[in-house]
């Protein structure tokens, strides 16, 4: 699809209006009529526009995948785990056009972007390596053993929709789908209609790395309509996006009778101990609440210090805070990027008014800067906010902090907990032990020991998702696979049909199910 005006900001990265042209046919091939214009938030040009799918229109496409995703699954495990790999392998060897894509349709740091490209290749490795140990036969104990036999088989669903949001728009629309194809589904993935360029580069490179035409499928759309429909045609959907729209796609999901996983919201708290090293502590608060100018769904927004490390910490993150550079250009240069979009700056800015009013102060930042662009915002500290303040309860998702003094370790912890949310938490002391053990009294899916987010996010290996509001379900590690796969036994007697013959006594029935029961109770205890 061409568009009417050349894209100056493109003229900034390798990006050519070819390029985005040759994305945006990919969808316009198999999709309706009306369109969404894709603005980028670092001048606010139109990019390009995409289609506004009907819902007819994603049916059809869940179709195309469902029909593609029954050879899919056929294929040897070892060639979807190669195809992944040569996926990986693409996605890190054009890096210089993805960076500048998401930067294009984010215009977040090129920095954070890179993260979100660097974990593409991290997911696709642990699952192509530890993917076969989940999806194995597991042979479990027989009703009756040695007469019988049991085994517990692990087949794809069928075809998983992945709904992405536009904060991480290439790793989120990616890191579900990776287990989910190696699992032998298909993949029908939304990403945000504000971001759609980053998922479809994938589709890309996932047809150049080998996989077969309907196994990886992009659809845009808006999410009420396009996201809907999405949830009605497939077998299970990955949602990662807020709080209230995770709610409404469990409600679909739950009506549909299929699984759903969803990783929401956070207000994350971040916990500075008596014991802390103050000057790496607000180094890592720094780099933690202010990555993605804040928009990550793990990022700290409120920091608990105790009272004695309180006024030490708060000077060295207002340092930290203050240093950061802002800006916009395609290379490594600013710390921090833009906003997603005007709507989004007017929310954030709303909760520092709203903190304001409350009676909060604002230490440093607290304004948009439309010097350097529509949608940027200044890494903001505030203090002397309540617990029942707005700013204290309901995710801000930008660079907004509040740091707040405690009396102790106990009221640290009740204050972390002290929140409907429950996705990650960081506690930062000298004692690690200490750590780990406050770390279990933490209601949150993840605790980071003396980092932000990082070592629990980057631990591939590990579960990872939320509690309460936070979320349902588990990306990453063996229960990351596990959520794509149907379990069913194949149980095998070897003796003939477990019918007592009509002519026996009932009391010798009895008799015989009790002798059984008490068998097999004996043998569970013995370990066989
Ligand atoms: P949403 O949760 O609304 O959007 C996430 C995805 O869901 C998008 O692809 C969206 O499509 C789609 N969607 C929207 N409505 C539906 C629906 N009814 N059924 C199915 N899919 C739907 O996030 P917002 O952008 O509105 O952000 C709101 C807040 O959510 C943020 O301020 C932040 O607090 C939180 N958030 C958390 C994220 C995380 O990583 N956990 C990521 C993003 C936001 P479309 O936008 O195209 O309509």
């Amino acid at each position: 699809m061409s568009q009417g005006r050349p894209v100056r900001l493109l003229e900034e990265t390798s990006i050519t209006s070819t390029r985005l042209a040759s994305l945006t046919d990919r969808l316009e091939r198999s999709q309706g009529a009306s369109s969404i214009d894709v603005e980028s938030p670092v001048t606010g040009e139109t990019l390009a526009s995409v289609p506004a799918s009907a819902p007819e229109t994603i049916s059809a496409v869940v179709e195309e995948s469902r029909t593609a995703q029954r050879e899919w699954e056929r294929t040897p495990f070892g060639e979807r785990a190669a195809i992944l790999e040569r996926f990986a392998d693409l996605v890190v060897a054009n890096r210089t056009e993805l960076l500048d894509l998401i930067q294009l349709e984010t215009g977040k740091a090129r920095i954070h972007a890179l993260q979100g490209i660097l974990d593409v290749p991290s997911t696709c490795s642990y699952y192509v390596h530890n993917g076969p140990a989940v999806l194995a036969d597991d042979r479990r104990q027989g009703a009756f053993p040695l007469i019988t036999d049991a085994v517990v088989t692990k087949d794809p669903v069928g075809v998983v929709g992945v709904i992405s949001p536009w904060n991480y728009p290439m790793m989120l629309s990616i890191t579900d789908a990776i287990p989910a194809l190696l699992a032998g589904n298909a993949v029908v993935c939304k990403p945000d209609e504000r971001t759609p360029f980053a998922a479809t580069a994938l589709a890309d490179l996932l047809e150049e790395a080998g996989l077969p035409a309907g196994v990886f499928q992009v659809v845009t759309g808006e999410g009420g309509t396009a996201g809907s429909a999405l949830i009605d045609a497939v077998d299970y959907v990955a949602f990662t996006g807020g709080t209230e729209t995770g709610r409404a796609v469990a409600e679909r999901a739950g009506r549909n009778l299929i699984g759903c996983s969803l990783e929401l919201g956070g207000k994350n708290p971040l916990l500075v101990l008596e014991d802390a090293d103050v000057a790496q502590a607000a180094r890592g608060a720094a780099a933690a609440a202010y990555t993605n100018a804040g928009q990550l769904c793990l990022a700290p927004e409120r920091i608990y210090v105790a009272e004695r490390q309180y006024e030490a910490f708060l000077q060295a993150f207002l340092e930290e805070t203050r240093a950061l550079t802002l800006g916009h250009a395609f290379d490594f240069g600013p710390d921090i990027g833009s906003l997603i979009d005007v709507d989004h700056l007017e929310r954030v800015d709303q909760f520092v008014t709203d903190a304001k009013s409350e009676g909060a102060t604002v230490l440093t930042g607290g304004r948009p800067r439309p010097d350097i662009g529509p949608c940027w915002y200044e890494p903001t500290v505030l203090t002397d906010v309540d617990p029942t303040d707005r700013i204290a309860c309901e995710e801000t998702f930008g660079p907004v902090v509040s740091v707040t003094p405690v009396r102790d370790t106990a009221a640290a912890i009740e204050r972390a907990n002290d929140s409907p949310y429950g996705l990650n938490a960081s506690v930062w002391t000298a004692d690690r032990d200490r750590g780990r053990a406050i770390a279990r009294q933490i209601e949150c899916g993840t605790v980071c020991i003396n980092d932000g987010f990082v070592a629990g996010w980057s631990a591939t290996g590990t579960p990872m998702g939320g509690v309460g509001d936070s979320g349902l379900g588990r990306r990453q590690g063996p229960e990351g696979i596990d959520r794509f796969l149907e379990a069913r036994t194949i149980a095998t007697s070897r003796v003939g049909p477990f019918a007592f013959p009509s002519s026996l006594p009932p009391q010798l029935v009895v008799r015989a199910l009790s002798g059984i029961t008490a068998v097999q109770r004996r043998l569970r205890r013995l370990g066989r």
